[in-house]
């Protein structure tokens, strides 16, 4: 039996939330230190999407003219604040070498890995019941307003093929067929019958965290001051005082990138900010999330209501919300659903923590080894959480990792 550690974890979105139960199913005794409500960062607004692998990198072969169109449309979903520009260009730099095709390649493959067994990982950690009643699995679809296919689109399905993902392309009747609801606007597009989505992400996190405290999760309510890493374990100097433990997992979210500078690390983690408006009431519209793939939103039928998430802004976590980018969300929805009555909306600002190449950084510190990361899910945490929190739990157990963890090393 592998040796029992007193384990803490930093954050608890649905990453450090997910760790904390892997490792107590494992007899570690796991303390959760979180300075807010657990479960409200994030991981609170996203749009609820699991991919089970048919997500691909955010940088693709061709996405410089792709980005530099955006960042000069004050319309489009990207946004680039001058406040943050010295921390964005050496990121947009390494994002740019990500759309190469060999590396595009290389990371599609290693997020493939990570986010194709999520919802079975999840039905595992959850429990059948609790599955059946947060998970939609009715699948995802992707569409577009141009009817023909681009040498990329073949590049994909090849890539999709290859490592046998499950796909369906669909021409504009399919399309109505599936989701009546559409606008007509659209000719085609693909349907990806195992992924889905769950009906609430703060229920998501609040049944993982009811798993982790059944099974002796503690909760401390504390924001993390300083990591000390001693010669036996590692001190936490939190607003509420020292908290002393074996093993310390960083998944503090975009937070992760001070406290890693803080141990003397450079995350290459750039705050891509990221918006939500809610409606009530109207998530009947459609059954399952639907992606415009060349604005980059999403639509996902939430017990919220119906969800918009969508918009890449480059700026500082704590900067004001720019309360455009609600009007913009509300013009996408009726673009998408054009019969959708928008009367009450809710909106919401979360802060993705994003690496260049899309994969998270999973992995112990090079000096300090009883310090792991678990951190840069950008625009995919649900799909990524449950094999991040079972690698981070086969490292603390001293095992061989269950998959090569390489191309999650720190970076
Ligand atoms: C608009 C939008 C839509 C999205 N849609 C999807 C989607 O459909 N599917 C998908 O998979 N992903 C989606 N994402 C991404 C997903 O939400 C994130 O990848 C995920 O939530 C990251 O989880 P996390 O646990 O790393 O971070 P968080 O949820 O942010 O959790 C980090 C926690 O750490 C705590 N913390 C920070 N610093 C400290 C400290 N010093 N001490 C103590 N606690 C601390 C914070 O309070 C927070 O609760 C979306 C994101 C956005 C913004």
């Amino acid at each position: 039996m592998a040796d029992l550690h007193t384990v803490a974890v930093i954050g608890g979105g649905v990453v450090g939330v997910s760790c904390a139960l892997m490792l107590a199913r494992e007899g570690h005794v796991v303390t959760l230190v979180e300075e807010g409500r657990v479960g409200h960062g994030c991981s609170w607004g996203n749009g609820a999407q699991y991919n089970a692998g048919s997500a691909l990198p955010i940088a693709y072969p061709g996405v410089m003219w792709r980005a530099l169109r955006w960042f000069a449309d004050t319309d489009g979903p990207v946004r680039l604040s001058p406040r943050e520009l010295p921390r964005t260009l050496p990121w947009l730099v390494r994002f740019l070498r990500t759309g190469r095709l060999e590396a595009w390649e290389a990371a599609y493959a290693a997020l493939h890995t990570l986010n194709q067994p999520c919802a079975a990982l999840y039905r595992d950690m959850l429990g059948d019941a609790d599955w059946e009643r947060l998970f939609r699995p009715n699948g995802a679809l992707h569409v577009w307003r141009d009817v023909s296919l681009g040498a990329l689109d073949k590049l994909v399905d090849s890539l999709r093929s290859r490592h046998g993902v499950a796909f369906e392309r669909l021409n504009a009747e399919q399309l109505r067929e599936l989701e009546p609801g559409l606008s007509r606007e659209y000719k085609r597009g693909i349907f990806f019958p195992a992924s889905g989505h769950v009906t609430s992400p703060p229920a998501l996190v609040e049944g993982l965290m009811n798993r982790a405290a059944a099974l002796g999760v503690s909760v401390r309510t504390a924001r993390v001051q300083a990591i000390e890493p001693g010669t036996e374990g590692v001190t936490l100097l939190t607003s509420t005082g020292p908290h002393r433990c074996d093993r310390v997992i960083i998944a503090a979210g975009i937070a992760s990138r001070d406290l890693a500078c803080s141990l003397g690390i450079s995350l290459s983690l750039a705050s891509e900010r990221g918006y939500h408006i809610t409606m009530p009431g109207t998530s009947g519209v459609i059954s399952r999330p639907v992606t415009d793939a060349a604005s980059a939103f999403v639509a996902t039928p939430l017990d919220e209501g119906l969800r918009i998430v969508g918009i890449a802004e480059f700026d500082a976590p704590d900067a004001p919300r720019d309360t455009k980018q609600n009007k913009k969300l509300q013009a996408y929805a009726r673009a998408m659903l054009p019969d959708i009555s928008i009367s009450q909306v809710t909106d919401w600002m979360g802060v993705r923590p994003s690496t260049p190449d899309s994969l998270p950084i999973i992995g112990p510190h090079p000096k300090h080894a009883g310090i792991l990361f678990a951190t840069g899910h950008g625009h995919m945490g649900i799909s990524g959480a449950p094999m991040t929190a079972a690698i981070i739990s086969d490292l603390v157990a001293g095992r061989a990792p269950r998959i090569s963890t390489a191309p999650y090393r720190l970076r």
